[in-house]
């Protein structure tokens, strides 16, 4: 029989239905599991092992394990650092919040906690979300479980890897330009950004708060739509959360996707992916059309502006955001000094890292009297363009398949003397973001030994076609069923 820590949510079900398993005996697998990997993938910034097994024991004896409608109750998991966490740290991988303690817990982490699911630990990130490959996290780097040399992607990359790795069932990540996505695509795994407001941020530290979104990190597309179905849902607490019914999109996964219609945008195969991706999609594209999708080329011809104008969005953003460490009302304060203004100065000096104050110039500057036109307005109108191709387009279609990035994972150190690099890593992921579209990446193929990653962007509220899609192209291939060896 498969270890327990690396059963799916949907596998444990009836497993801890018929008392088969306990929720204690899965946590503690799990547990035993980071034990034994954590050393070499540092996916976790804190683990929680007796508050997990103390949530296990409550769950075993209560009696929501027998409810179909709660098919979390007892399962395992990791939440990001920068969702906040009642009682327990909740660092944004910075030195800024090291010793910061939420008194409540963010909206979606409630909503895990009332279907009665155990927290494992919390997962390391780039710092403030900031970056594709966690080599950004104030405290260490994670690694890929799939080669220990290289990224797992970022920003949630503690979460790719600790599902990948089989130390969590699953993981909450967030994704501002693509950090749910790319991880989950760098891992092999399956990473859903949902429609921008479709989960509440409330609780969500801010980083870019009009394209931050909380989404799944899975082992497969069943997974994905269990988790969603937890998390989705309006809130008044957060001022952008779509007062919407959300459907059951479990319901979505028919396996039959004939006739449904997939455009694939003709900017998003141009030069500098790497061959092994493109590859790699070609087979996945024949797969759907296998299936009895009609494939059709499509044109996006904003997409060469979408990485700028994000990046000219989100720095902007941050940079206010960002703000709030001032020293003053909570997270690291330099003491050292009778001078408010040094004092404030200092804390912003030593608590941030390099990337963190590098985007906050960056955005400051955006906004500044004079260039404030020239770069924010613009990119705002940008970003107005970029939706409405993608809602011109989408009106014809039930989804658009791209690669989720254009290279499987790279060597740890390979680009940290550039950032520019990185930031051209987010070329497909960011649009979905800019857009506030649903996207889902899912393990799509191997390119010498490393997962490759497809992308499906949706239409506004259109997660249940998307996972149709998804879970479809899952049968009929077995990429997500493979495992690292550790
Ligand atoms: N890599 C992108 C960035 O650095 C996206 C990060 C994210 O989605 N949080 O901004």
């Amino acid at each position: 029989m498969t270890d327990l820590y690396d059963l799916t949510i949907d596998e444990t079900r009836d497993l801890l239905k018929n008392g088969e398993i306990s929720s204690t005996e899965l946590t503690r697998s799990c547990l035993e599991r980071i034990g034994s990997v954590e050393e070499r993938v540092k996916a976790f910034v804190t683990v929680t092992g007796e508050a997990a097994l103390e949530q296990a024991r409550r769950s075993n004896c209560g009696t929501l394990s027998s409810d179909p409608s709660m098919p979390l109750n007892g399962v395992p998991m990791q939440i990001k650092d920068i969702m906040c966490t009642r009682g327990i740290p909740t660092t944004c991988s910075s030195r800024m919040l090291e010793d910061f303690v939420p008194i409540y817990d963010a909206t979606a982490v409630e909503r895990l906690y009332s279907q009665g699911a155990v927290l494992l630990g919390k997962g390391n990130m780039d710092e403030f979300a900031m970056g594709s490959s966690t080599e950004n996290s104030a405290f260490f780097p994670s690694r890929n479980p799939w080669d220990l040399d290289r990224v797992p992607g970022g920003s949630s990359g503690g979460g790719a890897a600790a599902v990948a790795a089989g130390e969590a069932i699953y993981a909450l990540g967030s994704d501002t330009g693509g950090s749910v996505r790319q991880p989950a695509s760098f891992c092999g795994v399956v990473g859903m950004k949902p429609t921008y407001g479709l989960v509440s941020r409330f609780g969500l530290i801010a980083y870019a708060s009009s394209l931050d979104q909380i989404g799944p990190i899975t082992r497969d597309v069943t997974d994905c739509s269990l988790v969603l179905n937890a998390i989705a849902g309006h809130d008044p607490r957060d001022s952008n959360s779509i007062p919407h019914h959300v459907p059951d999109y479990t319901s979505a996964l028919t396996g039959d996707i004939a006739g449904l219609r997939i455009g694939v945008p003709k900017e998003y195969f141009v030069e500098g992916m790497d061959d092994g991706v493109r590859e790699a999609l070609r087979k996945a594209t024949s797969v759907l059309e296998g299936l009895g999708a009609t494939l059709e080329e499509v044109s996006l011809p904003s997409t060469p502006y979408a990485l700028a104008c994000y990046y000219i969005l989100a720095l902007s953003e941050s940079s206010a955001n960002l703000a709030r460490y001032d020293g003053v009302k909570y997270g690291f304060s330099y003491r050292d000094t009778d001078n408010m203004w040094e004092a404030m100065e200092k804390t912003r000096q030593y608590g941030f890292g390099a990337e963190v104050k590098r985007r906050i110039m960056l955005g400051t500057y955006a906004l500044s009297a004079g260039y404030y036109d020239a770069y924010y307005l613009k990119a705002q109108k940008v970003r107005t363009l970029i939706r409405r191709e993608f809602e011109e387009v989408m009106g014809s279609y039930d989804a658009l398949v791209t690669p989720t990035a254009p290279t499987v994972a790279f060597r740890l150190g390979e680009k940290t003397e550039d950032p520019v690099q990185i930031y051209l890593g987010d070329v497909y992921t960011v649009p979905a973001n800019v857009a506030g579209l649903p996207a889902i990446s899912i393990p799509c193929g191997m390119s010498d030994g490393l997962p490759v990653g497809m992308q499906l962007i949706g239409s506004h509220l259109s997660e249940g076609a998307l996972l149709r899609i998804a879970h479809a192209y899952e049968q009929a291939t077995d990429w997500h069923s493979m495992r690292p060896q550790l």
